[in-house]
């Protein structure tokens, strides 16, 4: 497959590599590896830590720490506390990672849907349907409990 081995240039050092699923040649993620390494075991002995403080005690940039703290690889009160992470849909404040718990869950909402709805074909009668639906809800009701 073409998509699976993507020739593109490290964003760090510029190399060329095939791109799997980070956007760094496997040297440059070796790299980030040893830093994840040394951030965690940082802030594992250090909790009330800063990124200012972080990043001087393991020689990672802010910049890498930030990410792990996106990546939501790292957690930690005292980084926390020092940075805002925001959720990419709706802009909450949140801890960790991306989206925020109840954009998640509206995500895998919407994705269900969207598979749900390619999988009817034909949908001329939506309200028929829906009325089968609501019928064997309430059979469903009637027979469980
Ligand atoms: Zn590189
Ligand atoms: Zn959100």
């Amino acid at each position: 497959m073409i998509f699976m081995s993507q020739l593109r240039n490290c964003p760090e050092c510029g190399r060329v590599f095939s791109y799997l699923h980070r956007n760094l040649c496997p040297r440059c993620l070796e790299n980030e590896e040893d830093m994840f390494k040394d951030v965690r075991t940082f802030i594992k002995e250090n909790p009330g830590a800063t990124i200012v403080e972080t990043s001087e005690a393991t020689n990672v940039p802010e910049d890498t720490i930030l990410r792990f703290l996106r990546d939501g690889r790292i957690v930690s009160q005292g980084l926390q506390s020092s940075i805002v992470l925001n959720c990419n849909r709706c802009g909450d404040v949140i801890k960790a990672g991306t989206h925020c718990q109840t954009c998640r869950d509206e995500l895998n909402r919407e994705i269900r849907n969207v598979s749900g709805a390619a999988a009817k074909t034909a949908p001329q009668k939506p309200a028929a349907r829906s009325g089968d639906r609501m019928r064997i809800l309430e059979d469903r009701k009637k027979n469980g409990r």
